[in-house]
């Protein structure tokens, strides 16, 4: 047979896993000469990590342990034959648009290059604190957790930068944990065990969430001896990097470091343990910078998920691309458009595909779910305000860590999402 074409995805989180099992279930099948054509996927870590389970596991491994927050990517693959699928454990160092390659540092640090047919860039965004997302592989992200939980029982104060839903979710996880929760009619716990504070630079908590349940936020953290300071911007930390990974040598030590927390209005704060929640970067720095936003996003076609100024048969989706407010819901909403956009493109290689390009629509009303402890939480879905026993229900209950299984393995994906406009 002559050399496949690749379909390479950078990135195996929820956009590039869903984006690899729909395209070898739904498009590769019905590609004339299907076998003329691979797909290529390339994660630096081993195991997917679902990073909104990663709060409750901060606060205690016991009740979040590995196995429900890291999954093994090529197990899920295992259903697809070799000459359809291809795993790289590995990182994508440079993009070239010019030659259709993609230079790629494998774990065991030789390089390769592969040249791709179509391209999908998957590799979303990395938050500061290595125990809340992927900053290389899921083993840093387990030992900074395991290290963090070792540190919690001598610890009298906590500092959380961000008041997000990553630095709500985590102060009431740990607030519950270390504290557990005051009696009804206590409105703020006086004395808690382990002082904890939120820092946030804005004059609300949770920023997707209505001002209303954001108060209510406040109220449940207050009884849980979270204390919510507004307005104020964390200027520096002493040491400096403190709660991160330093990256050039791999050390996790900063990350149960003291540190002495300097805030916008000059008052300073002590803490034990420091937690920077304060949003994330794009992974592109291997992408050239014509194709970069100036915030280091993708500058991409925002409705049919091409990234025009790559050339043809390249696309991006999840956090990485600036056509998303981000999250997983819009993720889900993207795949579909993103398949179905490729599969139109690779049956019509020289263009004038029928019918119409799949738009993305985004979904712009209030839907966020934030659960606060371990019975309580905040939210909406498309407007509506849910009560707090739902959002428990909902997400609070394990964080979605059941639903990993279908996202990893494809069953997510296991029927097409048809498109009406295709002929
Ligand atoms: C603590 C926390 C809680 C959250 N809770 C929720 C929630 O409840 N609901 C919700 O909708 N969203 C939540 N989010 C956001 C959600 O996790 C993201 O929207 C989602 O993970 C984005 O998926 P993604 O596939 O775009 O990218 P990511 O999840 O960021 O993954 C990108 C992948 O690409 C890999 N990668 C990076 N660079 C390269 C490279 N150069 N080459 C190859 N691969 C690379 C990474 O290692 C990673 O595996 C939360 C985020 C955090 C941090």
């Amino acid at each position: 047979m002559s050399e496949q074409k690749n379909v390479l995805i950078l990135g195996a989180s929820y956009a590039g896993l869903s984006s690899a099992h729909y395209f070898l279930r739904h498009v590769l099948p019905v590609l004339p000469d299907s076998k003329s054509y691979k797909v290529t996927l390339v994660n630096p870590s081993s195991h997917f990590f679902s990073r909104p389970a990663a709060p409750r596991a901060v606060a205690t491994m016991k009740l979040m342990p590995p196995e429900k927050l890291f999954w093994d990517i090529a197990a899920g693959f295992k259903q697809y034959s070799a000459d359809q699928f291809t795993f790289l454990e590995g990182t994508a160092v440079e993009m070239d648009p010019a030659t259709k390659s993609v230079k790629i540092v494998l774990a065991n640090k030789e390089t390769t290059t592969v040249v791709y047919h179509a391209l999908i860039i998957a590799t979303g965004t990395r938050p500061v604190s290595p125990m809340l997302g992927m900053q290389t592989t899921h083993n840093v992200a387990k030992e900074a957790q395991a290290a963090f939980n070792a540190a919690l029982p001598t610890a009298k104060s906590i500092v959380i930068a961000g008041g997000g839903p990553a630095g709500v979710e985590t102060a009431g996880e740990l607030g519950e944990e270390l504290n557990g929760v005051a009696g009804m009619f206590t409105a703020k716990m006086t004395n808690p065990k382990v002082t904890i504070t939120v820092v946030t630079a804005e004059k609300k908590l949770l920023p997707m969430l209505r001002p209303a349940l954001a108060l209510q936020a406040e109220k449940y953290l207050n009884k849980m001896g979270v204390n919510v300071v507004y307005n104020t911007r964390v200027e520096s930390v002493t040491p400096n990097g403190a709660g991160e990974l330093d990256t050039s040598t791999n050390s996790l030590d900063k990350v149960t470091q003291k540190a002495t927390i300097t805030l916008s209005d000059g008052k300073t704060l002590d803490a034990d343990l420091y937690i920077p929640a304060t949003g994330v970067k794009p992974n592109t720095s291997f992408l050239p910078s014509n194709l970069l936003t100036d915030r280091g996003y993708i500058e991409m076609d925002k409705t049919t998920l091409r990234v025009t100024a790559a050339g043809p048969l390249v696309y991006a989706i999840g956090d990485v691309g600036s056509y998303t407010r981000g999250g997983i819901m819009d993720i889900y909403d993207a795949v579909p458009v993103l398949l179905t956009n490729i599969k139109r493109d690779l049956l019509n290689p020289e263009g004038g595909a029928k019918g119409q390009d799949r738009p993305y629509k985004p979904n712009l009303k209030e839907t966020h779910l934030v659960p606060v402890g371990r019975s309580k939480g905040v939210g909406a879905v498309f407007g509506w305000k849910l009560p707090s026993q739902m959002v428990w229900m909902i997400k609070g209950r394990d964080y979605f860590a059941s639903m990993t299984p279908d996202l990893v393995g494809g069953n997510k994906w296991s029927k097409e999402s048809k498109w009406a406009m295709d002929a």
